[in-house]
């Protein structure tokens, strides 16, 4: 005899309620009910090793079925199943009171959209998609079979059922305005997304594979298709996992990529559960932080891609899963980043990620320097935006010089102390950012025996200027600034063989020759050998207008500012005295100010033209 009920709760109808929060999440109904399917049955194994259980465990795999004509899906499981009373006190009493609390929660929160779109919402998650809910259950204990129904409204019913055989059938029967999800090919997409890696095998309709006959021959068999993988590498203990086997996982999760560098293996019980691979990708020189990469599971139920509020911008560069019971999943996203567990666990991947780099470059330096092209951007943008991770990683962080050899900074100072200090002892480093454009300041330096580094990428401009402010001893200047000329200046004991009037009026004919607003003209007694004029920018305007470019607000009144720069004038070169004595000073001088701006690269457009048609003429 069927048995009808009200279920005792203050919203009339709250589904209404649940579907309009929930709209753009419908789909987790299926991990809500697999989930649920899953710890049954895990229940029931447990009873099986404990020796309650008074009858075969048997097979334990989870099905799922569409019925595209009669428009239901089941979700059946070989679980605990439930009795009557415990239908009325788990389907009827605790799962509708967290459904209503849920609905009480997030009332009045604004559309909904900072909503984690996964909580445990649980059971009720079906009503999302379905106009009628059915549940046939057998308990493993000697008790009948159930039969529960409801249409979303309050009132459900009840009744014995014919079920013979252990576990939980789930049917759904689904709503004109889901029927989308009443497609075998649909809902196996959604197995993959979100039940990939649950512990349990979960079938989903067939698949064809190719087996051997009798005869050895190729036949096609239609065989149950299984979606998941039941032991993905992150649930197995490290000591079991050789290379091949993370290699492999990385494959899985990413199809398409090439091998990862290295990964680490997160493990922690204490004071919260997180497991996890995190993997090192290949980075590109260009790169752009990749969303979606890194997948948040909880207890190997998918749970999101999208962990920009749980892990540090840096971090995302990373590739893999993270396993943590311990992500609050329920709450908003703003909420997510001053929670506590969440800080602990990111800091606990940050120091070991540090950890894991520190190991490689004590133990392989050789092969920490060959990757580190992709390291290195990884390792400064963690120091730039982590000050935690810029004292565990200084210590191997890489400095490359034009020669493309590696040094820790403290390796570099002493590698550069003896001869590239200034007049106030400031540790001078010299870099390039451009090794091809500013190959004639990198010639200019390395004959002076000074040591050049390669910054290429575009994060080494802030890095750079982060590292000066933790240092004050050592000051970095792109090789075309004017410091280069302090260096010089510093060591240069040549005098002028100009006369102080010979040089007051050669420093006086430049200045009338070339009426530039930004350029500073100064003479300097260089050898002979030398370039006779060269064009230094000095360090902190180039940087400051450079930053300006980029949009860096606080510099962005420097936009309109010309570039400003120095012309220095070695007074030892030969065409010094020439021009004294040339009788077209102006012709020679703009000759020699287009070769400084042209070694510089700014000799561009009708001036280039111009300035070749001239050294045809003269030629
Ligand atoms: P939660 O799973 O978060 O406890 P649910 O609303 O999903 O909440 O489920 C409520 C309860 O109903 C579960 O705790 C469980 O006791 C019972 N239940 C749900 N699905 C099943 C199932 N397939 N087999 C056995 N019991 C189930």
């Amino acid at each position: 005899m069927a048995q009808k009920g009200k279920i005792n709760v203050s919203t009339e109808n709250i589904f209404p309620i649940i579907k309009k929060f929930l709209y753009s999440d419908h789909e987790i109904f299926l991990r809500e009910l697999v989930s649920n399917a899953v710890d049954a049955t895990q229940k029931v194994q447990k009873l099986a090793v404990s020796g309650e259980l008074k009858q075969e465990l048997g097979n334990i795999n989870i099905d799922v079925k569409v019925d595209k004509e009669a428009k239901t899906i089941t979700i059946s499981d070989k679980g605990i199943g439930m009795t009557e009373e415990e239908v009325e006190k788990y389907i009827n009493q605790v799962a509708f009171s967290s459904a209503e609390e849920f609905v009480e929660k997030f009332k009045n929160v604004d559309g909904g959209i900072n909503i984690i779109g996964h909580f445990g919402l649980g059971f009720y998650s079906a009503f999302m998609v379905s106009k009628e809910v059915e549940i046939i259950t057998k308990s493993y204990k000697d008790a009948p079979a159930v039969r529960w129904v409801c249409d979303g409204s309050p009132e459900y019913e009840m009744s014995t059922a014919e079920k013979t055989e252990r576990g939980t059938d789930i049917i759904l029967h689904i709503a004109d305005d889901s029927i989308d999800f009443a497609d075998e090919y649909k809902i196996k997409g959604l197995l993959n997304k979100y039940c990939k890696f649950l512990p349990v095998p979960i079938n989903c309709g067939e698949e064809e594979v190719t087996e051997k006959d009798a005869e050895d021959k190729d036949i096609k068999v239609k065989k149950d298709f299984i979606v998941n993988n039941t032991k993905p590498a992150w649930s197995i203990a490290p000591a079991e996992l050789k290379e091949e086997d993370y290699i492999r996982f990385y494959h899985e999760l990413y199809p398409m990529a090439e091998d990862p560098l290295f990964w680490i293996h997160l493990n922690v019980d204490f004071p919260f559960k997180l497991t996890g691979i995190l993997y090192f990708p290949k980075l590109k020189k260009t790169f752009e932080v990749q969303k979606n990469k890194i997948q948040l599971y909880s207890n190997q139920v998918f749970v999101t891609d999208n962990v920009e509020e749980i892990v540090p911008e840096y971090l995302m560069l990373m590739q893999g899963v993270l396993d943590s019971p311990d992500i609050p999943l329920n709450v908003s996203r703003s909420y997510l980043q001053s929670d506590g567990n969440v800080k602990k666990i990111t800091s606990h991947i940050s120091k070991k990620v540090a950890d894991k780099l520190g190991e490689l470059f004590k133990n392989d330096r050789a092969s920490f320097e060959s990757k580190w092209e992709s390291v290195g951007l990884f390792v400064k943008y963690g120091m730039l935006s982590d000050e935690k991770f810029y004292e565990r990683a200084k210590d191997f962080c890489l400095y490359e010089n034009i020669e493309n050899k590696f040094f820790t900074l403290e390796e570099y100072k002493t590698k550069t102390e003896v001869l590239q200090k200034d007049k106030n002892n400031k540790l001078i480093l010299l870099y390039t950012t451009d090794k091809e454009a500013q190959d004639s300041y990198i010639q200019i330096a390395t004959k002076k025996s000074y040591d050049v580094l390669s910054f290429d990428n575009i994060i080494d401009q802030h890095f750079v200027q982060h590292v000066e402010s933790k240092h004050s001893d050592i000051k970095f200047n792109r090789v075309d600034a004017d410091t280069i000329d302090k260096l010089i200046e510093k060591e240069e004991t040549a005098v002028s063989v100009l006369s102080k009037e010979e040089e007051e009026s050669l420093k006086k004919h430049f200045e009338e020759t070339i009426k530039l607003e930004g350029v500073t003209i100064e003479l300097k007694a260089l050898s002979p050998e030398d370039m006779p004029i060269t064009i230094t920018k000095n360090e902190f305007m180039r940087r400051m207008h450079e930053m300006s470019k980029m949009g860096g607000g606080m510099y962005s009144f420097m936009g309109s500012m010309p570039e400003s720069m120095n012309l220095v004038v070695n007074t030892n070169h030969a065409l010094a005295s020439r021009i004294l004595k040339e009788e077209n000073k102006t012709a020679l001088i703009n000759q020699l100010f287009d070769l400084a701006l042209l070694q510089q690269g700014l000799l561009k457009g009708s001036k280039l033209t111009a300035f070749i048609e001239r050294s045809v003429e003269v030629l």
